[in-house]
């Protein structure tokens, strides 16, 4: 099982999830919130072979935590994985939506500089503004749109610029969320949970959850659970070799 997009950080006892994830033999691309909680993390997931840490800087956060930018930006020339990042255009943030698209710009710059990145992007309420973005970086590297929530223009324009998606059951349970993923790539297709930050059936999401999303992409693309799983492994291991790609040896 692949969770793409997973705020290990955030769960109440991380320990114990992390734990899990390595026993269950779970690919995990655990995001974070700021780039200050990405040495810490990587040091606690150091025992999963199979988990990922990404620096990022939330967009719901540039507001008060822009100045860490630099650190941000000097992590990108460690990890070859980038999250979470992007531009939210929800109303509590558009007095600071000039800050966060100027951000994410700069963001964009550096993985490019690096020969680009792997990407889990934020575009909630802003997927023209990230595309623009994308579209103006070509050398960005995989950009991944998390959870994407955008039209079907949007879906077709992000297509074209050879973004990836990834998808969970927060996103699968609504008709305009399976209405999306009929129309992404198959092979540009990978799970994710946002987990903490999703309830299912009255408790937090887990990573192993993303199984659910796995069953809900077969009824989407009416293909067997199994060819689901097979295609999403491969979709990952072209993601691993272009990670590897452009990772100095780290
Ligand atoms: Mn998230």
């Amino acid at each position: 099982m692949i969770d793409f997009h997973c705020h290990l950080d955030l769960y109440p006892d991380t320990s114990s999830v992390i734990a899990e994830c390595i026993q269950r033999k779970i690919f995990v691309l655990a995001i974070t919130t700021t780039p200050l909680a990405w040495e810490e993390l990587r040091k606690r997931t150091e025992g999963g072979m199979r988990i990922r840490v990404a620096p990022g800087l939330h967009p719901e956060l540039v507001p008060q935590r822009f100045s860490e930018l630099p650190i941000l930006l000097d992590l990108i020339k460690q990890s070859p994985y980038v999250g979470e990042v992007g531009i939210d255009g929800g109303r509590n943030l558009k007095e600071h939506y000039g800050l966060q698209v100027n951000v994410f710009k700069e963001i964009a710059a550096s993985c490019a500089s690096m020969g680009g990145r792997v990407i889990s992007i934020h575009s909630r309420n802003a997927a023209k503004d990230v595309l623009d973005v994308i579209e103006k970086t070509p050398d960005i590297g995989i950009p991944i749109l998390h959870w994407f929530s955008g039209s079907k223009n949007d879906l077709a324009r992000a297509i074209k610029l050879g973004c990836w998606f990834s998808v969970g059951p927060g996103m699968l349970k609504s008709a305009k969320g399976k209405e999306l993923l009929n129309i992404m790539p198959r092979d540009r297709v990978l799970t994710e949970t946002d987990g903490p930050f999703v309830e299912m059936e009255g408790s937090t999401i887990m990573p192993w959850d993303v199984e659910k999303a796995e069953h809900l992409i077969a009824d989407v693309w009416s293909i067997s659970h199994q060819e689901v799983q097979e295609t999403l492994i491969q979709n990952f291991t072209k993601i691993g070799s272009f990670a590897k790609s452009v990772s100095n040896g780290s």
